[in-house]
């Protein structure tokens, strides 16, 4: 995987959605996988998983499509592809999330959950007011 090259940028990114026909709607969950090696330009590895599952791979020009049969099949793709098996991508993932909160610069002890619009729930320092982190629990909003 490495080759000599420097790394310049990662970003992990998760998305989940809705996809079909709209009487049977699916839903899918995607992880993505943006590097950047210095003077390259940056490949774009996401492994769509729902109604159909596959691996794409944008490095600079169209986006390539790459199909497979069996789960195990795609794990060893993206491991290929990103250094990164699903499990370690989960763990990145998490990581990168919590920096926000870890790294702020009042510290965390001021850090708590505070509500906002119904449903919704704020994560904010109570020292300068910045939001950190959110959710909406929508069944408390329907
Ligand atoms: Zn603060």
């Amino acid at each position: 995987m490495e080759n000599g090259l420097k790394l310049v940028k990662r970003v992990l990114r998760k998305k989940t959605g809705v996809e079909g026909p709209p009487h049977d709607p699916y839903g899918y969950d995607e992880m993505i996988v943006e590097k950047q090696y210095e003077g390259c330009a940056p490949i774009i590895v996401k492994w769509h998983s729902g109604l159909s599952d596959r691996i794409e791979i944008q490095a600079g020009g169209p986006v390539c499509k790459l199909d497979w049969t069996t789960f195990v099949h795609a794990d060893e793709q993206f491991k290929n592809l990103t250094g990164m098996d699903c499990r370690d991508f989960e763990k990145a993932y998490e990581r990168k999330k919590f920096d926000p909160i870890r790294k702020h610069p009042c510290g965390t002890k001021h850090i708590r959950w505070v509500d906002g619009y119904p449903g919704e729930y704020l994560r904010l320092c109570g020292k300068c007011g910045s939001i950190l982190d959110s959710y909406v629990n929508m069944s408390e909003v329907e």
